[in-house]
């Protein structure tokens, strides 16, 4: 540094937020704090990889023939650490935009929860865009110098001592790219070791592009482990670069590495995560996917290689075809990436298939995980969405428990010969649906109904409409036709067919508005009603779940059907026949009415039937009692 730099330096202020994050990462118990290390040798590669795209797009570029690398020396005596990078550098307003705020807001909020709940956090910081700061676990104070590869900049100096600012000076340095200066705190002295910063690179870095020197020994592979042939890489080190790529701990669940020339040349490694943070299942958009042209990483985050649904995978692709200086515009419109987008949610779908086929347990694992998106994506996917289907997992009336094993091809292999839908009913959970006197006829009758359980599951059938030719039916929808109609047919009854008109009447005109139709039910075995929604009608659950988004959503009105043969209404009817405007008619139709609303959930509010059912046990004590008399 030059001696006539005698400017006095400008003091920042650090956003609130940031304060308070570099409180956790202070005053958190660490047990790896090496992983400084990590995130400063990333972030040199993460500048050494830009500027090695610049140096491709742009005319002028400092020190354009550098030599990309990282150095890292060190000096015990003064118990420092330096990490020297050729990278793009900052410029002054970079520096104060990437070194004194937060880029994502809900960062802090994340971190502080993890901390209440004694989680680390180190395995985080990584992962949320404010890796930098995790030096100041190990350092009292850091000095970051950087010089911009824009040619008539000005190299720019960077200090702090974590607390609450930092300052920024003017400096001469003449080399493009970034200097960092870490002293460690008395206790953190262990890591001015070379056996120590060695085996933190191989451990965590060993997979970067870049040379990564400890002593002008190179310490790192350099190597782009996806353009090799699948046989040359080891397991491990399928690990390590998924733990390299995702600043986790954390194995991966699956990986896929494959190459294709045709019709556009492209190598491939994906992974499929153990899980993900609701911060992926909510997203809109896949962007864990770092698109490189001819080992040269083009986008970090590319968002246009796979179909929203399919956010859950991590890699990297690399393209042979795709052109070095294309601008970040014109790759999302790139017909290439549509290309690889195709193939690579074919591979991907088809890399699940197998793993269905093969290991039906991982499987298992893994729709339980992810499950929620394919679903979106028999949505979303037209081109795909017989494959999508077949990827499903339902529970079913055949099921033993509530596990989900039951493929819509099992079910059509076990149809009836004179079946010709498959049958399906929503409801909140398996519980509530085997009390779903819907299901009563299919029960007795053997016939197999899948039970769909999902919010999103009802949005999901209506986009199947069919498989394999059959159509998907709703078991408390409209007609159910489709089975044999002398199967069809109710138990016998024994009101006539007048007496079952006047007491179909005598429900239509107590219950009025509150139903579309009362009829003659045809699938009630054990129960004496049940709702049943029209024909194209809108099921119960999704009833819940837009009355969930807009209160003063009105429902649409249902189908009452009634058992003629169910013991309830045979004696309603006598009564009816005996006396009209007998009370105990009004009480039953009413509870039978909310008895169907309360077995689908659409009863608001449960407690006012209470004092309709202590009426009910009254009369029922008085009668036992006149047994006993
Ligand atoms: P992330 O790397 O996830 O963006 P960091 O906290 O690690 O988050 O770094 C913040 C930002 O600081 C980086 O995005 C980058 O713009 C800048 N930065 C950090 N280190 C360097 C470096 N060695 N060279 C150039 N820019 C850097
Ligand atoms: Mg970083």
């Amino acid at each position: 540094m030059s001696k006539k730099a005698k400017l006095k330096p400008e003091v920042h202020k650090y956003q609130a937020e940031m304060q308070k994050l570099l409180e956790i990462l202070v005053h958190s118990l660490y047990t790896e704090r090496e992983i400084f290390l990590r995130e400063l040798v990333s972030n040199a590669s993460d500048a050494l990889s830009k500027v090695q795209l610049t140096t491709l797009t742009e005319e002028k570029v400092l020190n354009k023939n550098a030599e990309l690398q990282v150095t890292i020396t060190f000096d015990e005596d003064k118990r420092m650490i330096v990490i020297d990078d050729s990278g793009c550098g900052m410029t002054k307003d970079e520096l104060v935009e990437n070194l004194g705020t937060i880029a994502n807001s809900g960062t802090l909020k994340f971190l502080q929860q993890s901390q209440a709940e004694n989680k680390s956090v180190e395995n985080l910081i990584g992962q949320f865009g404010v890796g930098f700061y995790s030096v100041f676990m190990v350092a009292d104070r850091v000095e970051l110098t950087t010089r911009s590869w824009q040619v008539d900049g000005q190299a720019w100096q960077w200090s702090s001592e974590g607390g609450g600012q930092y300052e920024i000076i003017p400096v001469d340095y003449e080399k493009r790219g970034t200097r960092v200066t870490v002293f460690l705190k008395e206790d953190a002295k262990e890591f001015c070791s070379e056996w120590r910063l060695e085996s933190i690179i191989k451990k965590y870095s060993n997979y970067l592009p870049f040379p990564v020197k400890v002593k002008d020994k190179t310490i790192n592979q350099v190597k782009a482990i996806w353009t090799q042939s699948k046989s040359e890489v080891k397991d491990d080190e399928y690990k390590e670069f998924y733990k390299q790529i995702s600043h986790g701990r954390q194995e991966p669940f699956h990986h896929l590495h494959f190459n294709i020339d045709a019709p556009i040349q492209y190598y491939a490694l994906l992974y499929f995560p153990e899980s993900v943070g609701n911060e992926v299942l909510y997203a809109r958009e896949s962007k864990d996917i770092a698109l490189y042209a001819q080992k040269v990483l083009i986008q970090p985050s590319n968002t246009h290689l796979l179909p929203s649904y399919l956010r859950f995978v991590q890699g990297v692709v690399d393209s042979e075809d795709l052109p070095l200086n294309v601008s970040r515009e014109s790759v999302q419109k790139n017909a290439l990436i549509e290309k690889i987008n195709n193939s690579l949610t074919l591979r991907v779908l088809k890399e699940l298939q197998l793993i269905a086929d093969q290991n039906v347990e991982k499987y298992g694992k893994f729709w339980q995980q992810y499950g929620t998106l394919l679903k979106e994506g028999v949505s979303s996917d037209f081109k795909n969405k017989k494959r999508l289907m077949d990827l499903l997992r339902f529970n079913s009336s055949i099921s033993e428990d509530s596990s989900m094993d039951v493929t819509l091809k099992d079910y059509v292999s076990r149809m009836r010969e004179e079946q010709k839908d498959i049958f399906y009913v929503t409801g909140g959970s398996r519980e509530a649906i085997l009390h779903n006197p819907n299901l009563e006829y299919f029960r007795k009758q053997g016939l197999e109904v899948l039970f769909l359980t999902d919010h999103i599951d009802d949005f999901m059938v209506t986009d199947m409409r069919e498989y394999d030719g059959k159509s998907l039916k709703n078991i408390s929808q409209g007609d159910i036709d489709g089975i044999n109609d002398n199967d069809m047919s109710a138990p016998e009854s024994s009101l006539s067919k007048e007496e079952k008109s006047d007491i179909l009447a005598f429900f239509k005109k107590q219950l009025k508005d509150r139903v579309n139709d009362v009829t003659d039910s045809k699938r009630l075995v054990d129960s004496p009603c049940s709702l049943v929604t029209p024909k194209d009608g809108m099921t119960a659950q999704m009833e819940k779940m837009m009355k969930m988004m807009d209160q003063k959503f009105k429902g649409e009105k249902r189908n009452l059907e009634v058992n003629m043969s169910h013991p309830i209404i045979q004696n309603l009817s006598e009564i009816l026949q005996k006396n009209k405007k007998h009370p105990f008619l009004i009480d039953s139709v009413e509870q039978l009415y909310d008895n169907s609303l309360l077995v689908e959930g659409l009863l608001e509010n449960p407690v006012q039937i209470l004092s309709r059912y202590q009426k009910f046990i009254e009369s029922a004590s008085s009668y036992e009692l006149e047994k006993l008399s």
